[in-house]
């Protein structure tokens, strides 16, 4: 087969670097505001830190959020493993993509090797950053610029009074939006505490709310219901984040937006969402959906389906993602 690689005259190409090793430390963060949502309590973060370390010199990094102890150490060992089979290859995050989506295609592509390969994929990509001395977003094509940002850091399940006071918290920094879970005994509850943290933020600063997957359907819809005319920006995860057609029947019944996506394991899942009608927006969190690589891909879904997309934790590398994203919101 002749050889029709072409190279563009004039531009430089970025730096080839190749992958040492993967070095791994896990750590307990305590949060300044344990998080009670209706699916259970984080008080502390376990984090797995990854140094992706190159022939060349250049070290990326990342951070992946375990939600629970129980699976720090299995993650890091993981990583340490996946360190030895990896060395030496260069550092090409859709080639990295494809090898490790090999490799677990018997085991499954989600849960902890799902994470792993992610992390992998994140440093790769900021690894890549720092060898072409641009930021991420440079990288994906974008350009720097501001991106809207609410403040999710507490609301827990505390009761209207304790979310008001918290509410007014966390719109000191400036923020123009914050996020309340739900999920009370009944929806007189949910709407008496977002009633009361609507007055402690005033009309101008918006409001999102999360059941965290805790409402059958026909009990979303009922307290969607309820909700729908106290202006919430969106309605979250408001039954099993798994039963697309379940959200469907949500995401129609209410005028207030469904937003789902920190579930989802991969641009496919995302793909089968937008196609059952299961959400009007989608927010993909960082980790869970495959890094980088995966975020373009499903920047590239949001953007032919017209759905609006914004983020879920990671904000160092979201920001940059959003910023790439067509349809960010
Ligand atoms: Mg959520």
């Amino acid at each position: 087969m002749p050889d029709v690689s072409m190279s563009i005259a004039g531009s430089p190409a970025p730096p080839k670097v190749t992958l040492r090793e993967l070095r791994v430390r896990g750590v307990h963060v305590p949060l300044k505001r344990p998080l009670a949502t209706s699916s259970g309590t984080v008080g502390i973060a376990p984090l797995t830190l990854i140094d992706l370390l190159t022939h060349e010199g250049v070290i990326g990094r990342t951070y992946l959020f375990c939600y629970t102890p129980l699976v720090l150490k299995p993650v890091l060992e993981l990583l340490r493993n996946l360190s030895a089979m990896l060395a030496g290859q260069p550092v090409v995050p859709l080639e990295l993509d494809r090898r490790l989506q090999r490799t677990f295609r018997l085991l499954g592509n989600s849960g902890v090797t799902g994470m792993a390969a992610a992390g992998i994929d994140m440093a790769a990509w900021d690894a890549l950053a720092r060898a072409a001395g641009l930021p991420l977003v440079r990288l994906l094509g974008g350009e720097p610029r501001r991106v809207p940002a609410y403040n999710s850091n507490g609301l827990g399940i505390i009761g209207a009074a304790r979310a008001a006071a918290e509410a007014e918290e966390l719109i000191a920094p400036g923020f123009g939006a914050v996020k309340v879970r739900l999920g009370y005994d009944d929806a007189a509850a949910d709407v008496a505490v977002v009633r009361a943290v609507r007055r402690a933020i005033g009309e101008r600063v918006q409001m999102m709310s999360d059941y965290n997957q805790a409402l059958s359907a026909p009990e979303a819809i009922r307290r969607g219901h309820a909700l729908d005319g106290e202006g919430l920006y969106w309605i979250e995860e408001p039954t099993r984040a798994d039963d697309y057609e379940g959200n469907a029947r949500i995401a129609r019944a209410l005028k207030t937006a469904v937003q789902i996506g920190e579930n989802f394991g991969s641009a496919s899942d995302m793909a089968n969402a937008i196609a059952a009608g299961a959400c009007d927006y989608a927010m993909p969190d960082a980790t869970k959906i495959g890094g980088v690589t995966a975020w373009m891909r499903c920047a590239a879904l949001a953007e032919a389906h017209g759905v609006p997309m914004s983020t879920h934790l990671f904000p160092e590398v979201s920001a940059h993602m959003m910023t790439a994203t067509p349809t960010a919101h």
